[in-house]
């Protein structure tokens, strides 16, 4: 079994053709998917898929890209679906700092993210993150909120040295479909040699796809188990079994 750390089913083109997706996914024993929700007109999208499928696990949070729409209605909105859903994680979440330049945006990023880090806090779930050009700032924000919930750093493009730093603090490193380009030598480097027993493995779909592909599929996680089993000169049965664990692990510790 495979399972796919994060993935976007409720967005489109996934979502309206979500059963002939699934069954492409399960043909190629993709079995298990964390699905985050990047704002709160998905969140309930993302909420129904997770009591429609066993196989989906849902999250929901404020993606860094949308906190300027959002308002504290909507953050009151997030505990409270937190509140009464007790299997959801919180994510996506994080810092972006290609989206934001100047340090005023930077700045109201951080707000907006650590407020998140403490409802996640107070509500004991684990966290996903998406983090672009600011992986410093995300460990002094957790760090700084005293967050030990962990969680995944998500689709992982950093130095070795940044992998352990997201490891010291409880978080998973997300490898993904950056494998699937052929000039992702950080990515590479990073699924070839970190500890397996602390790295999941994701799609992001729709997002990031193959170079050839319109848009990116969960089935396109077996390809990426393959490549990691290659690089690190495993089986592939070793990748599938030990990214599973890790993921279940973290998602089973809040059932
Ligand atoms: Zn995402």
């Amino acid at each position: 079994m495979l399972f796919d750390s994060h993935c976007h089913l409720s967005h489109e083109p996934l979502v309206e053709n979500l059963p002939e997706i699934l069954a492409q996914a399960a043909h190629k024993h993709i079995n298990g998917f964390l699905v985050p929700a990047t704002q709160p007109p998905d969140w309930e999208a993302t909420l129904q898929l997770a009591k429609m499928y066993p196989q989906i696990h849902a999250a929901i949070g404020i993606h860094p890209w949308y906190i300027s729409a959002c308002t504290l209605t909507d953050y009151e909105k997030l505990e409270q679906l937190l509140r009464e859903n007790s299997d959801l994680l919180l994510g996506e979440i994080g810092l972006d700092f290609v989206h934001a330049r100047d340090a005023e945006s930077r700045q109201h990023q951080i707000q907006r993210f650590e407020q998140q880090l403490d409802i996640a806090k107070s509500a004991s779930r684990p966290i996903i993150i998406h983090h672009v050009h600011a992986t410093a700032a995300c460990l002094n924000s957790i760090k700084r909120c005293a967050f030990k919930h962990g969680g995944f750093a998500h689709a992982f493009s950093g130095s070795l040295e940044e992998a352990q730093e997201w490891i010291k603090q409880g978080f998973l490193i997300g490898i993904g479909s950056l494998l699937l380009r052929p000039h992702a030598k950080k990515a590479r480097l990073a699924a070839q040699t970190l500890p397996l027993e602390h790295m999941v493995i994701e799609t992001d779909a729709p997002y990031m796809p193959p170079q050839d592909k319109p848009y990116n599929s969960p089935a396109n996680l077996q390809q990426i188990a393959q490549i990691i089993a290659e690089l690190r000169g495993i089986a592939y049965e070793q990748v599938a079994r030990i990214t599973t664990q890790n993921a279940m692990a973290i998602i089973n510790k809040i059932h």
